[in-house]
């Protein structure tokens, strides 16, 4: 990895009506063409999201969204684009063109930013001077570099105040000078020649925070166990958590990297709540199996294969199991019994606990793959103990 991944990097996003300025803006802040603006309205079909550096605040990722109030016949589409975006900002910039201002349609997403608790600022584009009605809007001319300068500025500022701190998966869970064991398969499922994202996420977590950090895979787990003087904490792929923890002593804390990524992610008590719904499931229980990216799958594919095969066999029940794959979570869940959700390492955590959100508003119970895996293993008590859960 070597750059921040998205989803650790704060998500910034650009709305406004078709026509604002809005790319302008994303290549003015970005310092480069990356968006192709035109006078023509519905420019931005599809949302653009880069990687962007704001010195002193840190990683960020900026996206330029398709216009609001597009009447093309293409505008429905975008405008579901548009509501994944929203789903996932820690913090939106309202644009709107000075000389066009379209109050109903900024005080409507205004209201929307309120709803999904994005803080916001508003920039008027294409002129220097602001509606006298909205002294706290930014005036932007993406010609005048100053006023682009000032306005990184402000967003800087803006963003240091609401910023919680690093998120870390350990640094607030084990000290300093800790040793951290972590167990990786490497079976068919394995990419050849790497590890996956949270496994490097966790090396570099135990770096960053003066740990020590220990990769076996499972098969030499006891072997390393035996040879280190101390293991303070053992992180396990999920999908052997039942061997790994026959193996490792009950004096030695243990949970798993997806585990780890949702604590940091998601409200980790409404995941646990979620998987006690495990034991309710009956006859004709609808599952949705939720993945936030579209890997390839396989044969043994964790979430295709493995879950539905394990629930089965835990629960004793002929189970109905559907799938869901990308970033795209919207429609009706309502006649899911639970959802269980993959470790979202490629989403933030605004998109997770969104997510959460919208499961919790439909009734329906939503855990995660290391949730339930360690709940039909018996281990869950032992799993999140590392959380003070
Ligand atoms: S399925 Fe989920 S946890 Fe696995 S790689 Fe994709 S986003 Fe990450």
């Amino acid at each position: 990895m070597e750059k921040t991944p998205l989803s650790l990097r704060t998500h910034i996003s650009i709305f406004g009506n078709t026509n604002a300025g809005k790319s302008s803006l994303f290549n003015a802040l970005l310092g480069q063409p990356l968006a192709i603006v035109s006078d023509k309205k519905g420019t931005t079909a599809d949302p653009v999201t880069k990687a962007l550096e704001l010195i002193p605040y840190g990683p960020a990722a900026l996206t330029d969204t398709a216009g609001l109030g597009d009447d093309s016949p293409l505008g429905e589409k975008r405008m579901e684009k548009t509501e994944q975006i929203l789903n996932k900002t820690d913090f939106a910039i309202y644009a709107a063109a000075a000389d066009d201002f379209d109050i109903k349609a900024y005080e409507e997403m205004k209201l929307r930013f309120e709803e999904k608790k994005i803080p916001h600022i508003l920039v008027f584009t294409k002129s220097d001077i602001a509606r006298k009605e909205y002294p706290d809007g930014i005036a932007v001319s993406v010609n005048d570099s100053q006023s682009v300068e000032h306005l990184r500025s402000v967003l800087i500022k803006r963003l240091s105040e609401i910023k919680g701190g690093e998120q870390s998966m350990l640094g607030s869970l084990l000290s300093k000078g800790s040793t951290v064991a972590l167990v990786v398969p490497i079976d068919s499922e394995a990419p050849k020649g790497r590890l996956i994202m949270p496994q490097v996420q966790l090396i570099r977590d135990c770096l960053d925070n003066g740990m020590c950090a220990v990769v076996t895979r499972e098969t030499e787990l006891e072997k390393t166990l035996a040879e280190q003087k101390k293991i303070d904490l053992v992180v396990t792929d999920s999908q052997v958590f039942k061997t790994v923890s026959e193996l490792v002593p009950d004096d030695i804390l243990l949970t798993s990297f997806s585990m780890l990524t949702a604590n940091m992610k998601c409200d980790m008590t409404g995941l646990i709540e979620g998987a006690k719904a495990i034991d309710s499931l009956c006859d004709g229980s609808r599952i949705l199996m939720a993945e936030s990216c579209t890997h390839n799958t396989s044969h043994e594919d964790i979430g295709r294969v493995k879950i539905p095969r394990m629930l089965s066999k835990y629960t004793g029940r002929k189970l109905e199991f559907d799938f869901k794959a990308g970033c795209d979570f919207s429609g009706d869940f309502s006649g899911y019994d639970l959802v269980i959700h993959c470790g979202g390492c490629m989403l933030n955590s605004k998109a997770m606990r969104n997510r959460q959100l919208l499961c919790a508003e439909k009734g329906v119970p939503m855990t995660n793959y290391g949730v339930a895996i360690a709940f039909v293993n018996g281990i869950l008590d032992r799993c999140t103990k590392i959380f003070g859960l």
